[in-house]
């Protein structure tokens, strides 16, 4: 028996990867999801179309099993134990120095949502380690 996860599995934490590659500040849970749904296009619930309409996808599909592939949250989890994205304390000192550089502390504190995990990206610094990584992630 192959211990590799199922081709949906690798493409859902691929995606996962590069959400949080892209994105300038750490991402809570359910801002991922959302991203992942990307406005009901990638919507993973049971009928497709259920969140067609742009926007409109709360993206909860991506938390239970779907056609897409396997619920977000365990893959995060998966993705932690492989040491590619990391839990982020949000806000930080980092973020609040730019809120406020920025003129938006008092919303930046108030999005924020203090009940959420969020994520980082962890940074691999060469290609070489990356491409170890992706090998360890497809045979893990
Ligand atoms: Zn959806």
């Amino acid at each position: 028996m192959s211990r590799r996860p199922a081709t949906p599995t690798v493409a859902v934490r691929d995606q996962i990867l590069a959400i949080l590659r892209g994105a300038d500040d750490p991402l809570s849970t359910p801002q991922i999801l959302i991203r992942m749904g990307n406005g009901g296009r990638n919507c993973n619930g049971p009928r497709p179309g259920s969140c067609r309409s742009p926007g409109d996808c709360p993206a909860w599909c991506w938390s239970t099993p779907g056609p897409h592939g396997p619920p977000v949250y365990p893959q995060l989890r998966a993705l932690e134990r492989l040491g590619l994205v990391a839990r982020a304390h949000y806000p930080n000192p980092d973020s609040i120095a730019k809120a406020v550089a920025a003129g938006n502390l008092y919303h930046h504190i108030v999005d924020a949502d203090p009940r959420c995990v969020y994520w980082r990206y962890v940074d691999t610094d060469t290609d070489e380690v990356f491409n170890e990584v992706l090998r360890a992630l497809e045979g893990s």
